[in-house]
């Protein structure tokens, strides 16, 4: 008996397909969506599934701001601007209350590396490995991950450090992240001091002593791999790192396209979750729920720095732009986006971690919030990954019996768990029923 979708009121219009071409990314017949609703999604055929990948907010309506104004910002300015601009920065700690906006997250990561060169005086940057930064020349450099390069060069002054993973990584340290759900493995440190955060650091500091001019422009890290496969760090590792970098002249930036918004549930911004303040904010995804827009916020001297030469941004924060990000920011309070974040991601985590427990294949279970991964293995002792065609055979038969997951991770190893913030725990267990299935399904053909 497969497990049962939960009803829904919303009925989409129809769709008549005529003949195209789709490339296939995902899966092996493209789902060709023709309407969504909340944390619901109709193919043309009519077939609805559950959203756990689409990583926006919820869903909002902003037909009254498309018929006043949408127009250039690299000439004029407007109240949705400002109004925005004054909302979003609220919303961060002093000093960042500088904000810049964008089309997209790749140029939010592009303008933040070009205000850390202006502002230092430096110009190599430094990212984790298994990072994903974007998909523009400059972010192609900051991205470290092969599945997303091309033979050509792409940014110079790019360098990229080991990525403290707890679970994958050399030093262990799994007990020493911040998540609801531990790893299995027991990890040897003792309360407080993490010995592979140690580690990672020392990894780092032999990476100032040999590959950059001993002064760096900025280091940059996501507060949880987002593409990486919802990697997450031992506790302390982003407070040393930041104070490493400053050391060396560089500022500190946050990538939170993927964990801002409230998607971690504990904190409305991810790098709260690890106690640090960053000299940069870089933000875009779930900042207007699916509309174009991105942003950089940062502190009035570093931006001073940037007064000299002529920057604009064509439609960056548009009016339109603007009244959707705001709706966004006044949903996401109004329906407690993040408490439910909160509350339901944890439950999807303790959940999955029985799981975990009882399949061979299923590694890790991590994340915070609406931001989780669930780690495919071969088997428990090697930790080799689940290969490619295993991890297919569970993702399809996932969504055939309607439920929509992510991938992720250096190897594909990795299931992402990231729906829109409006999921209710209904949801999560026709989930968790559909891919307890999945997995079971693909156990008893091997
Ligand atoms: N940073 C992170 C952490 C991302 O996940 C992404 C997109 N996956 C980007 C930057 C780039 O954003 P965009 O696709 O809007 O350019």
């Amino acid at each position: 008996v497969l497990p049962q979708i939960p009803p829904c009121d919303f009925k989409p219009q129809p769709y008549q397909v005529r003949g195209l071409y789709l490339r296939v990314t995902y899966y092996k017949k493209p789902v060709f969506i023709n309407q969504g609703y909340m944390q619901w999604l109709w193919d043309v055929d009519g077939r609805r599934y559950l959203d756990l990948f689409a990583g926006v907010a919820t869903v909002i309506c902003c037909h009254k701001q498309l018929r006043r104004l949408w127009h250039t910002t690299a000439i004029y300015v407007y109240p949705q601007m400002q109004e925005y601009a004054e909302k979003l920065a609220c919303l961060l700690p002093d000093p960042l209350k500088v904000v810049y906006f964008t089309n997209s997250g790749s140029e939010a990561n592009d303008l933040a590396v070009l205000m850390a060169r202006l502002y230092t005086g430096n110009f190599d940057v430094i990212t984790l490995r298994g990072s994903y930064h974007g998909g523009s020349p400059q972010a192609t450099g900051l991205t470290s991950n092969a599945d997303y390069k091309y033979p050509i060069p792409s940014s110079m002054g790019c360098h990229n450090t080991m990525c403290p993973d707890v679970f994958r990584g050399l030093w262990g340290g799994s007990h020493c992240r911040d998540s609801p759900v531990q790893t299995i493995r027991e990890c040897s440190c003792s309360p407080g001091h993490c010995q592979a955060n140690d580690m990672y650091i020392r990894e780092l500091k032999e990476m100032f002593a040999t590959t950059v001019p001993n002064r760096i422009a900025a280091f940059f890290a996501e507060p949880i791999q987002g593409v990486g496969g919802a990697v997450q760090f031992p506790k302390n590792y982003l407070k040393d790192t930041y104070q490493l970098v400053r050391e060396k002249g560089g500022i500190c930036i946050a990538d939170e396209v993927q964990t801002g918004f409230g998607r971690t549930g504990s904190h409305f911004w991810g790098f709260q979750g690890h106690n640090v303040l960053p000299d940069m904010v870089t933000m875009a995804k779930g900042i207007a729920n699916g509309f174009p827009m991105g942003a950089v916020v940062t502190t009035a001297e570093i931006a001073r720095s940037f007064g000299k030469g002529v920057h604009f941004n064509t439609f960056g924060g548009n009016p339109l732009a603007c009244a959707v990000a705001s709706s966004v920011l006044d949903t996401i309070k109004e329906d407690k986006m993040q408490e439910n974040s909160t509350e339901v991601g944890t439950y999807m985590m303790t959940e999955l971690a029985k799981l975990r427990d009882k399949y061979e294949i299923i590694g890790d279970v991590r994340g915070k919030g609406l931001q989780i991964g669930v780690e495919m293995v071969k088997d428990k002792a090697s930790r080799d990954p689940l290969p490619p065609e295993a991890m297919a055979e569970i993702f399809e038969d996932t969504k055939d019996m309607g439920v929509l997951i992510g991938k992720g991770g250096l190897y594909g190893q990795t299931f992402r768990i990231k729906p829109p913030m409006c999921i209710t725990k209904d949801d999560a267990d026709f989930f968790l029923a559909v891919f307890t299935q999945a997995v079971q399904n693909y156990m008893e053909r091997r």
